[in-house]
């Protein structure tokens, strides 16, 4: 079985602070980890691998320094990394993105199984899975919860989280899942793994090795205009209405009706 896992560097906050000039992230003094929907891609990779057998490899796209992120999925258990960084990947939208990483799998040779978290902290999009298994043809499922099995017919099933309860899908391998923190506990890297990664040497991919239209690729590949990025004002006023359910209701209507707003039973 031929895992890969895609991996994505982000700032250690949710609190992603914009640089209202330039509309690019403000990254300075903040912390860089792996995107914390990856921990849970990278162990149920390493599990799948226990578990069958075969090779599990991380792929990351963004800049030099995303190599430490990827020396820490060696340190977890990962067998292979390759770092996807060139100038003209910077500035990727999401299709952009999509496009690359999708490029670099192909060069990889693709995989049985390609893991991805269900969302990235700062870009939040969930759009890289899906749009990496459109770009390679192959079928992809969101929040995956569990993987309930892999047979030798090259099937697998899995239960998707709903917001409600799950469904349990059935696909042809390959597939890109993307995973929720519910699917499993990730481990902590063990010595032997910080050893291994020391001394692992990162594969770093240009444009050069892929078969690629340079013109769908970083700030030139990507559509997406950002016209204005801003930080919400905190909502000012409100009130909290506090006591019985009923008084509180009835204090909420009487509030309702005096702001102008119609309130009635429904016909
Ligand atoms: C409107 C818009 C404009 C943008 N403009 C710019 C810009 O000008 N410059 C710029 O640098 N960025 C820009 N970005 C950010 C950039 O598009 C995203 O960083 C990137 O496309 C990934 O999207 P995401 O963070 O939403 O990932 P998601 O789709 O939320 O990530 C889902 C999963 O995909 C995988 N994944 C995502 N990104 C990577 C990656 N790089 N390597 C490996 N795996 C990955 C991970 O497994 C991750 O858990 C922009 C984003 C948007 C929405």
């Amino acid at each position: 079985m031929k895992i890969i896992v895609c991996i994505k560097q982000v700032p250690d906050t949710t609190n992603v602070k914009i640089n209202p000039e330039t509309n690019t992230l403000i990254r300075e003094g903040v912390e860089s980890i792996i995107n914390p929907f990856d921990m849970y891609a990278i162990e149920e990779g390493i599990r799948i691998k226990e578990k069958h057998g075969g090779e599990v490899i991380a792929l990351s796209m963004g800049p030099p320094q995303v190599e430490q992120a990827l020396k820490e999925a060696v340190s977890l258990g990962v067998d292979d990394v390759y770092l996807l960084s060139d100038r003209a990947f910077a500035g990727a939208d999401t299709l952009a993105t999509a496009y690359t990483i999708a490029a670099g799998i192909r060069l990889l040779k693709g995989a049985d199984i390609i893991l991805m978290g269900k969302q990235a902290i700062d870009g939040d999009t969930g759009q890289v899975g899906p749009g990496v298994a459109e770009n390679l043809g192959i079928p992809h499922i969101t929040d995956i919860r569990k993987i309930e099995s892999i047979d030798d017919s090259g099937h697998i099933i899995v239960e998707r989280l709903l917001e409600d309860g799950y469904v349990r899908i059935k696909a042809k391998i390959p597939v890109i899942l993307t995973v929720v923190k519910e699917i499993n506990e990730p481990r902590l890297p063990s010595l032997k793994g910080k050893i291994k990664a020391k001394n692992k040497e990162v594969n770093v991919l240009t444009n050069k090795e892929l078969d690629i239209d340079m013109d769908r690729l970083g700030l030139t590949g990507s559509p997406t205009q950002v016209i204005k990025i801003f930080t919400p004002p905190k909502p000012s006023g409100g009130k909290i209405l506090k006591g019985e359910t009923k008084e509180v209701v009835a204090e909420l209507l009487s509030e309702l009706v005096h702001a102008g707003i119609p309130v009635g039973k429904k016909e």
